[in-house]
């Protein structure tokens, strides 16, 4: 990376890395050719691994909201009574998405920073009949991973349909979408893939093609049954962004040349180092204990956070991200995903301590680092 280039620690776009990038330079070709069909194929496979399951893996020209509304308004019909797991602005998405396409929604709002409780909901679908069960996994807004296993044991349990936004997790978690129970995965190019936005994905099973059959929401560019369709014969319905799936396809080759429990294994050791250092620093994590996402760290800002994230980009070219909606100026953001090793770490970690330092709250940089250091190590990482 040029030195100009600034160092993405956002919760996405991610840093790209040099195969994605010179993938991206490639000439143009043919999007109907057996070349995109042998891609198509290549890139099918390695999203059904990442999501764990022999059901499709579609992609989609869109960003992950796309990928969203495309599992809604192809497997709901208006009217239907959906559940709403709300623990931030991207489960408050799903819902607006559903709300949009006249579903009948009921929200589970859970405390901005914690987890949704599987007996609770397990209790809400026990008092009414809900045709579908919409969360994400990994809440980006908060930092926290809701336990979507035991929520979609008890969605499936009450014959409901679970659809997973895991788009700020696939690729730097473990998701097993057949073994859990997830009918429909919703996945984005820009986070753990290390592509830049612009494509998502949907993996969806039987129980969502059953349902697909019978829904009735409109949607036309984003019906998953014309892209299964076209899928099927190695193509996609519509001009496709060609450069982000040849792209694509170099993205699952590092993560198959690395493993992709090696994949998990660095995002373990990345957020536990830089969990370390804020905590160091005498910062309060702000998710919960136990839930906290491999892939972004929210922490209580002891400064307005919008002055911190500018200091960081403009002193240090790091970029980091502030709280959204209400959590504007109280917390700020660390991604460290998709090409994230320790030296990035340290580099955020040294930048954090000198915008801390110098919005005024006191901070011991070598102890941050040592801390991330040492997290890291613990945690099997290689720290150069
Ligand atoms: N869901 C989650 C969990 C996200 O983090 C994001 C983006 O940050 C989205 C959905 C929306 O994706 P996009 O901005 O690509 O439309």
């Amino acid at each position: 990376m040029a030195q100009t280039d600034p160092l993405l620690m956002i919760p996405g776009p991610t840093n790209l890395p040099p195969q994605v990038r010179e993938a991206l330079g490639r000439p143009g070709f043919y999007h109907r050719g057996d070349r995109m069909a042998a891609l198509l194929e290549r890139c099918s496979d390695g999203l059904r691994h990442l999501m764990g399951t022999s059901g499709d893996a579609l992609i989609l020209t869109a960003s992950g909201t796309g990928a969203m509304e495309a599992a809604i308004t192809s497997l709901l019909s208006p009217g239907d009574p959906v559940l709403a797991i709300e623990g931030g602005k991207f489960g408050e998405r799903l819902r607006e998405i559903a709300v949009a396409y006249r579903a009948d929604v009921t929200s589970y709002v859970v405390e901005p920073g914690h987890a949704a409780d599987p007996g609770q909901v397990r209790d809400l679908l026990s008092k009414q009949r809900f045709t579908a069960v919409v969360t994400t996994y990994n809440e980006t807004s908060t930092g926290v991973m809701h336990p979507v296993e035991q929520i979609a044991a008890a969605t499936r349990e009450a014959g409901a349909l679970m659809i997973c936004d895991c788009v700020s997790c696939l690729g730097g978690v473990p998701v097993r979408a057949d073994e859990w129970g997830i009918d429909a995965v919703v996945a984005g190019s820009q986070k753990c893939l290390m592509l830049p936005p612009g494509l998502a994905f949907v993996g969806a099973g039987e129980r969502a093609w059953e349902a697909a059959e019978r829904a009735s929401m409109p949607n036309y560019y984003l019906d998953l049954r014309r892209a299964r369709a076209s899928a099927r014969k190695g193509q996609t319905p519509w001009t496709p962004a060609t450069a982000l799936i040849a792209a694509l396809g170099a993205a699952l080759d590092i993560i198959d040349a690395e493993g992709l429990e090696a994949v998990f294994a660095r995002h373990a050791a990345m957020a536990e180092a830089t969990r370390a250092a804020v905590t160091a620093a005498g910062l309060e994590l702000f998710a919960q204990e136990g839930f906290r996402s491999p892939t972004v760290t929210a922490v209580h800002s002891p400064v307005d956070s919008s002055d911190l994230v500018r200091y960081l980009r403009e002193r240090h070219g790091v970029l980091i991200s502030g709280g959204q909606g209400e959590l504007k100026g109280r917390i700020f953001r660390i991604g460290h995903m998709g090409t994230v090793h320790f030296e990035q770490i340290e580099r955020t970690v040294e930048a954090l301590a000198d915008g801390l330092t110098n919005l005024s709250f006191g901070c011991d940089a070598a102890a941050m680092l040592d801390a991330a250091r040492q997290a890291a190590t613990d945690a099997g990482a290689e720290v150069n």
